[in-house]
């Protein structure tokens, strides 16, 4: 009997998304981050299960080694395929989400102000700051990497620089 349930088309579409049909066995142990020609696989080897969440995009190769059971050597584990999928889903979400990643509000007493990035950026960013204040001011961008940035003000008296910031990487 076959009672297999090909994934619904939209969950499909999302996996296909999600992974750029790059193979996350692929990704994970050889370092290669081209498309593949893959399919769909369960995770859970339950092709009844089409949860996104047990779905991954792999290579034929990759596909056909994880669903065989007769192999002699040791077969890929469910939590390394998932690992790996989740771990190329976020690294291909930072890649091509072109979104800028911060906007935020700061300020500084006239002077040296570093800022730190929550969460560190794939590559460096493109900075942007607009201060707010009544009297002129001057500043410099310094030490832009990926885990922040560095932001000297100079004013003529000594007082407090409203900033915003905008940190972005290429599109
Ligand atoms: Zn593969």
């Amino acid at each position: 009997m076959n009672n297999r349930k090909k994934p619904t088309s939209e969950v499909e579409t999302q996996v296909l998304i999600k992974s750029r049909r790059r193979c996350c066995l692929c990704w994970a142990l050889e370092g290669n981050q081209n498309e593949r020609l893959g399919q769909i696989a369960h995770v859970d080897r339950n092709p009844s299960n089409s949860d996104f969440e047990n779905l991954a995009y792999l290579c034929l190769e990759h596909h056909a080694r994880y669903d065989s059971r007769a192999s002699q050597s040791k077969g890929f584990t469910e939590t390394e395929v998932k690992t790996y999928r989740d771990e190329l889903y976020r690294l291909i979400a930072q890649k091509y989400d072109s979104r800028p990643f911060y906007s935020l509000d700061g300020w500084c007493r006239s002077g040296t102000r570093t800022v730190t990035f929550t969460v560190a950026f794939p590559a460096t960013p493109h900075v942007l700051v607009s201060p707010i204040s009544k009297k002129p001011c001057t500043y410099a961008l310094s030490e832009i990497s990926t885990t922040g940035f560095t932001v000297n003000f100079r004013t003529e008296q000594h007082e407090e620089v409203a900033f915003n910031w905008l940190a972005f990487l290429d599109g």
